[in-house]
């Protein structure tokens, strides 16, 4: 992920034009583009900020099927999510891990009702199942769970899902796409779309949002994978389109381990609002949520509600011993999720199905939004089916289902930086020369000065926000200790980048500005 050589291939490619040309560089974007390129497509994906930048990093941070849609009669919204899930944690043992969760159960109907629900999520997995769920007593239920409230407690069930990290996750798909000849850019916005004689969408205007130049691209098909933003582009095309998606506000919140002190995560399956909340372990810290809020106004960089904020406390101040308050608040964080719902029929966003819609434009866009991280391949594997069935590309067999996204056979490490897959050897190389370069900023994050410097030589960062909040994760694991460090990464990203100091002040200051954000 060199930026220069990118950006000199989408000049020297534009004259012929692209097969594809996605827009949007999130979840669905990067999936679509890997799929397109390991079927020989030639390949474009423009995204209008940083990887993962809109609601790919806000996850729960979940390989999922999704209990909660079992409970709705969701089926096959379920049983796809869950062989994805299989799928991933097969295809990227780096990134993923298999995460035990325990429902805390306090009737005698709700321990019939989650052991034989679970039990039927089990069975849906099929051969990809993770491990049987079962019901346990209320000792053992402690045992895992030392700081669950008692009192009442029958037992609990127990089951498995996946864990991921989700910008890890992005960054490897838009590696990996890269490394089989893809164009991918950050900080490059679709502003328009471009027709032919018969009106039909034949290419996009896109600005370098950096020199502000603007530039035509021609290509054969344009996906338009951009997320709760997808009826702007959609408007690009058609300004009287009705409105296709209802954003929803999701808000998580993150702790200290000291709050769960478990391997365990708590699922709790019903809420006052009738959602389920979840605590998970996380890179040391527990991540707790989520909120669904529907909103009138989307934003890239939303931000959480205090009714949000206390709705999620308030839950967890009745299900844990050490019940956190507001100020043990590591980081907050919001995410819209771009549920599709048909323009004629309003409903609750909770009530919405979040299984995919592909719609296609008369004049051939081709939208595709809704669904989960967890399902991204399968959106992927759709979306270029269909534009195979109407006759914009020729048939080529997907090849995702068994593309491996680590090249390390082996398990390089069973520590935090196993993400860096095979690639730790190079951040090894950089401390041998300098081991103060090995030394964490401070010992509240994990992340060394030696990461800093290899993600700036290949994971294109070109913010510091880029690099605090979805290279490494040190924005969503401590956003105030997050800005103590900031100062230090930004003066080696200027030296990596070749940015002066004045570019590393505005970064501290604009970076400063947006940490508030994260309180
Ligand atoms: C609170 C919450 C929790 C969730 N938890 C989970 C979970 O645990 N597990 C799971 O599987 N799923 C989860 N999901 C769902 C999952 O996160 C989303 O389905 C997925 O991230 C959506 O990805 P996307 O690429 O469609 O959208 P986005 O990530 O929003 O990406 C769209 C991209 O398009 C770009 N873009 C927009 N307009 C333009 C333009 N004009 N030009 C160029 N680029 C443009 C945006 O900048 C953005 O980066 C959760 C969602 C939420 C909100």
């Amino acid at each position: 992920m060199d930026r220069k050589i990118l950006l000199s291939e989408l000049y020297k490619q534009s004259p012929d034009g692209w097969d594809i040309i996605v827009i949007g560089g999130g979840a669905t974007g990067l999936g679509i583009a890997l799929d397109a390129i390991t079927r020989g497509y030639k390949t474009l994906l423009l995204e209008q900020s940083d990887f993962a930048k809109a609601t790919s990093s806000r996850s729960t941070k979940l390989v999922h099927g999704g209990v909660r849609y079992l409970a709705k009669g969701d089926l096959l919204l379920v049983i796809e999510a869950l062989h994805e899930r299989g799928l991933m944690l097969k295809n990227a043992p780096h990134l993923t891990c298999d995460q035990e969760f325990v429902i805390p159960i306090y009737t005698l109907w709700d321990a019939f009702l989650y052991t034989v629900g679970l039990k039927f999520y089990d069975m849906l997995a099929g051969k990809l199942s993770l491990g049987k769920s079962y019901f346990i007593d209320r000792e053992k239920t402690i045992n895992r769970l030392p700081l669950l409230q008692s009192k009442g407690l029958k037992g609990g069930v127990v089951y498995h899902d996946g864990q991921f990290d989700d910008t890890r996750m992005a960054i490897t798909l838009a590696k990996a796409f890269t490394d089989r000849g893809g164009v991918l850019l950050n900080y490059f916005m679709v502003t328009g779309l471009l027709k032919n004689e018969n009106e039909k969408i034949n290419g996009v205007i896109a600005k370098d949002v950096n020199s502000g130049v603007d530039i035509n691209l021609n290509a054969r098909l344009i996906i338009n994978a951009t997320g709760v933003f997808a009826d702007d582009v959609i408007r690009m095309d058609n300004p009287a389109s009705k409105p296709y998606i209802r954003p929803s506000q999701g808000v998580h919140i993150v702790l200290d381990k000291s709050f769960l002190n478990s391997e365990s995560a708590i699922m709790i399956p019903k809420t006052d609002d009738g959602r389920v909340l979840f605590a998970i372990p996380w890179y040391d810290k527990v991540v707790v949520g989520t909120t669904d809020t529907p909103l009138d106004k989307i934003s890239l960089e939303p931000v959480a509600l205090e009714s949000e904020i206390s709705f999620i406390l308030q839950t967890a101040q009745k299900y844990l011993i050490k019940p956190p308050k507001r100020e043990d608040i590591l980081c907050v964080f919001a995410g819209l999720r771009p549920l599709a719902a048909n323009p004629d029929k309003p409903m609750a966003t909770k009530e919405i199905s979040r299984r995919h819609k592909i719609i296609l434009s008369p004049s051939q866009l081709l939208t595709i939004t809704g669904d989960k991280w967890t399902t991204y391949r399968l959106m992927a594997e759709e979306v270029i089916n269909r534009a195979i069935e109407g006759g914009f590309l020729e048939k080529r067999r997907c090849v995702t289902s068994k593309l491996k996204l680590n090249i390390s056979e082996t398990d390089v490490s069973s520590t935090r930086l196993k993400i860096y897959d095979d690639h730790l050897g190079e951040i090894e190389q950089i401390i041998s020369k300098n081991p103060e370069l090995g030394e964490q900023f401070n010992n509240q994050l994990p992340y060394t000065r030696a990461e800093i410097i290899w993600i700036c030589r290949n994971e294109m960062p070109l913010t510091l926000e880029d690099m605090m909040a979805r290279r490494t994760r040190s924005l969503f694991l401590n956003a105030r200790v997050s800005s103590e460090i900031a100062p230090e990464v930004a003066k080696i990203m200027a030296v990596e980048l070749g940015f002066d100091e004045k570019w590393e002040h505005e970064q501290i200051k604009t970076y400063n500005k947006l940490v508030v954000n994260y309180l």
